[in-house]
This record gives structure tokens, C-alpha cells and sequence, in this order.
């Protein structure tokens, strides 16, 4: 896919996802909306049937009064006698005292024959001990529950003389509540964008990831065909050569393409081997655990380069400082880890590779520095110098030989091993490779 088509997809997919929240804000909002509508509608509803029992009750009271007074045979007229005092609570001014059995009849026939069926509770206050006494539960309804509600709102008022006072402690007043809010949950819809948006993400990351690594993969099929096409060509044209019976006549012509095809021959086995390194990781290639002895390792990998370095009037240099330096590994790949770079060190530097190795010991880890003054990284490419493929574009170094599988390999197989590995780097000036690995104090070989 072109990086071009791959923008306007992103872009595409992304303007439709902010379509997509969009309408869904705007729908909710309306939804939100509505629901207040509704929630004002009913409460209007509600606070109207209120006022209506309301007024039902204080009639019904102001009758029982009335009844009162005319079985006390009192001839004063109590104006304004029923009050409404709380949600629910109505407070009856009389002018003596009342027998609680009396009040009781009074009220619920009053409260049957004005339809109130709802339950309530009464009380008539003491004047004597300045208090309210309880007069009873009554239940008009269905309500089974009615210990739970006794004594609950009976409360004495801040008034003097006789009174009484009713409560209906199974109803609920609209009026005296505050409205309710509206219920719509905003925390669902923006889980699902939130998920919706981190899901797009990872897709978008995954096709960059991918596109970059297909480019990669073109770039190493590339390098690899080119790497073994000169070998073998260079080995087919020595062998024919060497198939011309007149060849035995001069052996030191015999000799220079034998060594070619010996040399051409080793160079086709490294690469070979390299791919093959790289394939035992990716096929989880068990690794041959032992204790092996990183010193013994180091000083057999650098014999192998002598050659190699000498080529290029190179020198290496070593400080093995370590005093730990027994690690539980697999021999052959850390000795290829060791050979990736060291060879690294030889192929990245333009003039004669001046290499120094050194190992310390930290808090129970062996460190390896490979240290070399060769061409160096810039920063923004030592993050991905691990990356499987990665290869640094190098301007006029670009003759330098490689997959860009090497550090990838370095990398996963010093995981493999509980270890870690770092790089310092100056551009133009050289790179330094820190292993770190776990020291081993099993016993064994030191
Ligand atoms: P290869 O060497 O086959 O290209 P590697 O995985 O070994 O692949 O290295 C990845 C890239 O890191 C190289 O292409 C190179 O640009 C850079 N690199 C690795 N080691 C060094 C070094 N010692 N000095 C400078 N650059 C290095």
C-alpha cells in the first residue's frame, strides 16, 4: 500500500469516528432531553395528586375538629386550625385535651369516608409533660410493615396549647423533594469510544508496523539475493576455470582459485549461518544451557577474528576485570552474540577498527563492553538498531555487507539468556555494546 493511500485511509477512518461520536453526543443530549421533559412532566403530575390528597387531608382533619368541638360541646370557632407542618405531617389545633381512643374513630372515619387510604400514625401533645404522646399506628392499606415507620415524624412543634398531630409515614412528597436529575449514564457510551478509539489506534499502529516491516523484508530478500549471488558466481566462474585440464600445469594459478572458492565458499556459510541463527529463534530453537566460562568465549571469539582484523590493520584490545565471570548459557550462541559484534565493530568503521572489550561485575551480573571508534549511530536510529531487518541508511558506507539481522539476533538471544544489552553511541565518533548477564554460582567449569 502507498503511503499516500495508507493517509487517506487513516484520515478517512478517522473523520468517521469523529462522525461516528458525534452523532452519537448529539443523540445522547437529545435523549438527555427528553428524559428532563418527561421527569418535569411527571413531577408536575405528582406534585398536583399531592396538593389534592393535601387538601383531602386538611378537609378531613378540619372535619374531625369540627366533631371534636361539638362533642366537647365547645362553642368556639378554631380558625385555621389544621396546618400542614412538614411533607406529610399536618398539626391540629384544639382547644382541650383529647382521649386518644376517640381521635382514633374520629380520624378514620373522616379518612374512609374522604377516600384517604393511606396509613398513619398519630399522637395528641401533653401539655403537662411538654411532650407528644404516641397514639397509634393505624393501617388503612395493605401495608404490612408498620413497626418500622412508628414514632418516625411525630415530632413535637414549637407551639403552645392543646394539638394534635398526623402523619402518613408510607407516602412520599413530590413537593417537599427536590426535582431528580436525569439518569442518562455518560459513562458507557464514553467507555465504548474510549475502547473504540484505543482499538483504532493499535489497528493503525499495526498496519504502519506491518508496512515498515514488509519494507524491511523487501530491503533484506534484496541484500540476500545480492549476497549469495556473488559468491556463487564468483564460485561457479573459479570452478570452471579449474576444470580446464591445462590448470594442473601452473599450481599457482590452481592455488589463488582454489583459495577463492575456499574464501567465497566461507563467506556464503556466514550468511548462511546468519539466516539460520535467526531461524532457530523464531522456531524457539532450545537453547544448550551449561556454565560457561564468558573470558574463555570472549578470547576464542577474538582468535577467530585475528585474521579479519589484521586485513585491516585493525587492533583489539581486552580488560577482563571481571572477577564473576561464569554464566549459565548456551555456548555456540553467545559466542555467535560475541561474533555479531565484534564483526559489527570491524564493518562499521571506515578507518583501521580500534576495539576495546572489557567485562566488570555488578550486583551479581557479568558486563561485557564492546567498545569500538568506528562511524557511530545517530539517536533516533539506536532505538531501532534491535528491530528484526533494521539497517541504518548509510549514505557512502552503503558498500558495508548486511541483513540487519544481527543485532536483532544479538538482542533476543541475550533475552533469552536473563540478560540485557545497551548501546552508547556518537555519531562519527563510535559505539559502545553493554551485555549484562546474570552471574551463575551453580558450581561447574570456572
Ligand atoms: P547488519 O550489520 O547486517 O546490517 P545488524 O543488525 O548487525 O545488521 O545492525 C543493524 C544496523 O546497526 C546496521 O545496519 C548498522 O547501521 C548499525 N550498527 C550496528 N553495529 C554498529 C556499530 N558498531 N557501529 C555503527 N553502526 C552499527
Amino acid at each position: 500500500m502507498r503511503r499516500r493511500t495508507l493517509g487517506t485511509l487513516v484520515l478517512l477512518a478517522t473523520l468517521s469516528l469523529v462522525g461516528v461520536v458525534y452523532t452519537q453526543m448529539i443523540w445522547l443530549k437529545r435523549a438527555q432531553q427528553h428524559e428532563h421533559e418527561q421527569i418535569a412532566l411527571q413531577l408536575q403530575q405528582q406534585q398536583q395528586l399531592d396538593k389534592q390528597f393535601n387538601d383531602r387531608v386538611t378537609i378531613a382533619l378540619t372535619e374531625v375538629t369540627e366533631r371534636i368541638l361539638s362533642i366537647t360541646k365547645d362553642p368556639s370557632d378554631l380558625f385555621d386550625a389544621v396546618k400542614q407542618e412538614r411533607p406529610n405531617y399536618f398539626a391540629v389545633t384544639i382547644n382541650d385535651t383529647i382521649h386518644p381512643y376517640l381521635l382514633e374513630a374520629l380520624l378514620q372515619q373522616e379518612f374512609k369516608r374522604r377516600n384517604i387510604n393511606e396509613d398513619f400514625e398519630y399522637g395528641i401533645y401533653d401539655c403537662f409533660t411538654d411532650s407528644i404522646v404516641y397514639g397509634n399506628y393505624v393501617s388503612l392499606g395493605d401495608s404490612v410493615h408498620a413497626d418500622s415507620a412508628r414514632h418516625s415524624q411525630l415530632l413535637k412543634l414549637d407551639k403552645d396549647g392543646h394539638y394534635f398531630g398526623v402523619y402518613f409515614p408510607r407516602r412520599t412528597s413530590s413537593l417537599w423533594t427536590p426535582g431528580t436529575e436525569g439518569t442518562i449514564n455518560w459513562a458507557y457510551p464514553a467507555t465504548v469510544t474510549l475502547i473504540m478509539f484505543a482499538f483504532f489506534a493499535y489497528s493503525v499502529w499495526v498496519i504502519l508496523r506491518q508496512k515498515r516491516l514488509g519494507e524491511m523484508k523487501n530491503d533484506f530478500i534484496g541484500n540476500m539475493t545480492h549476497e549469495l549471488k556473488t559468491p556463487i558466481s564468483t564460485i561457479a566462474l573459479s570452478s570452471e576455470v579449474l576444470c580446464d585440464p591445462d590448470i594442473v600445469n601452473e599450481p599457482e594459478r590452481l592455488r589463488n582459485y582454489a583459495r577463492i572458492i575456499h574464501s567465497e565458499n566461507e563467506r556464503l556459510r556466514q550468511q548462511v549461518e546468519r539466516v539460520l541463527q535467526l531461524a532457530t529463534l523464531d522456531n524457539g530453537g532450545g537453547l544448550n544451557m551449561e556454565a560457561v566460562d564468558l573470558h574463555d568465549i570472549l578470547e576464542e571469539t577474538l582468535n577467530s577474528f585475528e585474521v579479519l582484523l589484521k586485513e585491516r590493520s585493525g587492533t583489539c584490545t581486552m580488560d577482563l576485570n571481571a572477577k564473576e565471570h561464569l554464566v549459565r548459557g548456551d555456548r555456540i550462541h553467545l559466542g555467535n552474540v560475541l561474533f555479531n559484534l565484534l564483526d559489527n565493530a570491524v564493518k562499521y568503521s571506515k578507518t583501521p577498527p580500534q576495539i576495546h572489550i572489557s567485562t566488570s561485575n555488578d550486583n551479581k551480573h557479568v558486563r561485557v563492553k564492546v567498545a569500538d571508534k568506528g562511524i557511530g549511530m545517530r539517536k533516533e536510529d539506536l532505538r531501532n538498531i534491535f528491530e528484526r531487518f533494521f539497517r541504518i541508511h548509510t549514505g557512502n558506507v552503503h558498500d558495508v555487507k548486511g541483513f540487519g539481522l544481527g543485532l536483532h539476533y544479538v538482542a533476543q538471544m541475550v533475552r533469552a539468556h536473563g540478560g540485557k544489552i545497551h548501546v552508547d553511541s556518537t555519531w562519527g565518533q563510535g559505539s559502545t555494546f553493554t551485555l549484562e548477564l546474570p552471574v551463575w554460582k551453580g558450581g561447574g567449569k570456572t
